[in-house]
């Protein structure tokens, strides 16, 4: 579900007519894989493994009323978009329409082409083209059975799958209905196929083991926007063993949304007289109008995705969604190819192309000092370095045929991909990063993504104390337990990084103070838990780690987002929670109300002066609360009907829960 949700459509509406991007493939470019011994399975298997961009995008049913311990949502369809390797598919509709080799000298090209490569063993490009070397003439390597078959040792096969004949069988028989469906076209199809994969009916064991394959191979660049979160909703949605781990590892990826953030910020593509190009906001609609010209509809974004069969609108937005980010990604590269890489990399590509027979495209790629370090914590060694090389001189080779086609996206015809691949490598390596989901991500990633590299690094199991320390169970007896002479009523205190948490803990009645300062020293927090009798709500390990507190009177809250930590407290401390108690205490400062109501006119007159009453709720409303600390004024209006909605579900749920 790649967009934000807060975009306005209706005004997207107005300023385009109505007019949406489509995705310029014919309808049959577009297939619903919809079981797992549909044809479309074993296409969407070939196209993965003839693909060098994959565009990813899913989605699922939007869950509106989410409760504290609700997981991540279940995800019905993943989008995948392929453009396959354009030298793969010329071949594809040479062979299907019957021109035989017949041209010798771009035969011989080919050939030369695919002996370069197969003398360089770690190659990693597709397998027809590694076939073809062998024989010359890939018609033939078509009718003995396809070269995934031939290749005993395969050493030059990156994505050659574990297995072995189911694999190959449906390799051909993906290829077979490529030729059927695809490669018949009129006019000359664009190198690009979209999947729309039902994860409702296809089972992660039946596409797993491809797909995994897929989502790491280095030579591989996955596109995606904001994927992460699509990544860890997926993990959720298929947990076993079945899905070969195939959602816990996308590398390299590279993020669309942050490409154009950057370029947008740093290029002069999008100067327009002197004066930055704005644009609209930060979601995928916005930038598809900022770089297609024309928005994404989102009309569809938060429609029912289980229901079966998708409408035409969900099955066009849905193909739209994972192909936009090929096409986006595509403008993105000719205006970074402008002016963008010339401080990193002095030489353009005319120098390049120039000097490619002189110097090698390896060292043209990585002038030394041109080490390029990427901005988002990732590795620098996405691509490795010998691989990379390889890969990176066929490609220039490739590149250097199609090199008489210049200009971008928009003039170069339907392949777009041909004379922009050296841009990809340089792409790849300055934007790709990582995606690692670890299990351990909730469903409000985005606290993840802004932590320090350090904490995440800690987080995916390098510190292993802290890991140690996250897996011992809090042990009581707490300070206000009866039995060690407590008063049984429940304290907290809540230090910075847990703000959040201290307000729904007061919503629900119960105490949760925190410090006076934000900046207040372990050790003073130490204290007023000792003094007062309160536990100390914390996500910082080290204090824990530094033995300040003694076990019992401290916890290190282990999940993310407010709600969830509210229910892990009410879970891990027992916590008994009646209705009578809900929206009973002061949410800012954790004062009790003075018992006594104030009429409106007393509310006026006694409220901070900080604090307005809107005459809405002074003609509504009899009875007014005051804190006896802050004087902060409360009364029973909308937000608290609704907010005591929420909690009261809250608590019903996890009483439950604390009482097993
Ligand atoms: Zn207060």
């Amino acid at each position: 579900m790649a967009a934000t949700t807060a975009e306005a459509v209706g005004a997207d509406r107005d300023r385009h007519d109505g007019k949406f991007w489509k995705v310029p493939l014919p309808p049959r470019h577009i297939h619903f894989v919809s079981s797992a011994d549909s044809e479309e399975l074993h296409l969407l298997f070939w196209a993965l493994r003839n693909a060098t961009v994959v565009a990813m995008d899913a989605e699922w049913k939007p869950v509106y009323n989410k409760s504290a311990n609700a997981g991540s949502p279940r995800v019905s369809i993943l989008q995948i978009a392929c453009r396959l390797t354009d030298e793969v598919f010329e071949r594809q509709l040479k062979a299907d329409k019957g021109e035989k080799a017949s041209n010798s000298r771009v035969d011989q090209e080919r050939r030369d082409r695919n002996l370069a490569s197969a003398s360089s063993p770690s190659l990693s490009r597709s397998p027809v083209e590694n076939g073809a070397a062998g024989t010359g003439s890939c018609d033939s390597v078509v009718l003995r059975g396809g070269p995934r078959e031939q290749a005993g040792n395969g050493s030059s096969h990156v994505r050659k799958s574990k297995s072995g004949e189911g694999d190959s069988f449906s390799y051909l028989r993906g290829r077979r209905i490529f030729l059927e469906r695809i490669a018949y076209g009129v006019e000359r199809p664009r190198p690009e196929v979209i999947f729309i994969l039902d994860l409702l009916a296809v089972p992660a064991s039946a596409f797993g083991k491809v797909l995994k394959d897929v989502m790491v191979d280095p030579t591989v660049l996955k596109l995606g926007f904001g994927f992460k979160q699509d990544l860890i909703n997926l993990r959720s949605t298929f947990p076993g063993p079945d899905s070969h781990c195939c959602f816990d590892k996308v590398d390299p990826y590279l993020d669309v949304g942050k490409l154009h953030r950057h370029l947008h910020e740093n290029s002069s593509s999008f100067m327009h007289r002197g004066k930055k190009i704005v644009v609209g906001g930060d979601g995928l609609a916005s930038i598809a109008e900022a770089v297609l010209g024309l928005p994404l509809s989102k009309d569809m974004q938060c429609s029912n995705w289980e229901q079966r069969p998708l409408s035409e609108q969900q099955y066009d937005y849905a193909a739209a969604d994972a192909y936009c980010l090929i096409a986006i990604f595509d403008a993105l590269q000719v205006k970074a190819s402008d002016s963008w890489f010339s401080p990193i990399e002095p030489e353009d590509d005319e120098v390049a192309e120039e000097s490619q027979s002189k110097v090698g495209v390896a060292e043209l790629l990585c002038p030394p000092g041109a080490l390029i370090v990427n901005s988002h914590g990732g590795s620098a060694s996405i691509c490795q370095p010998k691989r990379g090389n390889a890969a990176s001189m066929v490609e220039a080779a490739l590149l250097s045929s199609s090199r008489n086609e210049p200009g971008g996206y928009k003039k170069s015809g339907p392949f777009p991909g041909e004379s922009k691949i050296l841009n990809i490598e340089k792409l790849t390596k300055r934007f790709g990063e990582k995606l690692i989901i670890t299990g351990r991500e909730s469903s409000s990633s985005k606290r993840v993504r802004r932590k320090s590299r350090s904490c995440r690094a800690r987080e995916h199991g390098k510190g292993k104390d802290l890991q140690d320390e996250a897996d011992v169970q809090w042990v009581g007896p707490p300070p206000w337990d009866r039995s060690i002479g407590g008063d049984g009523v429940p304290k907290f205190l809540c230090d910075a990084m847990v703000e959040g948490l201290a307000r729904q803990l007061r919503c629900v009645g119960i105490d949760a103070a925190s410090p006076n300062s934000r900046k207040c020293e372990p050790r003073e927090l130490v204290d007023i838990a000792e003094k007062e009798g309160r536990i100390l709500l914390t996500r910082d390990a080290k204090l824990l780690r530094r033995r300040l507190v003694p076990a019992s009177l401290a916890y290190r809250v282990r999940r993310q987002g407010k709600w969830d930590q509210l229910a892990e407290v009410i879970e891990i401390f027992k916590l008994s929670i009646s209705e009578e108690q809900l929206l009973t205490r002061c949410t800012k400062c954790n004062g009790d109300f003075i018992p006594k109501a104030l009429t409106g006119e007393e509310a006026v007159a006694q409220a901070p002066w900080s604090q307005v009453i809107p005459a809405c709720a002074l003609s509504n409303v009899d009875e007014f609360w005051q804190c006896a600390v802050c004087k902060h004024v409360y009364w029973q209006g909308y937000q608290f009907t609704r907010a005591y909605k929420q909690f009261a579900a809250v608590c019903q749920t996890d009483s439950s829960v604390a009482q097993e």
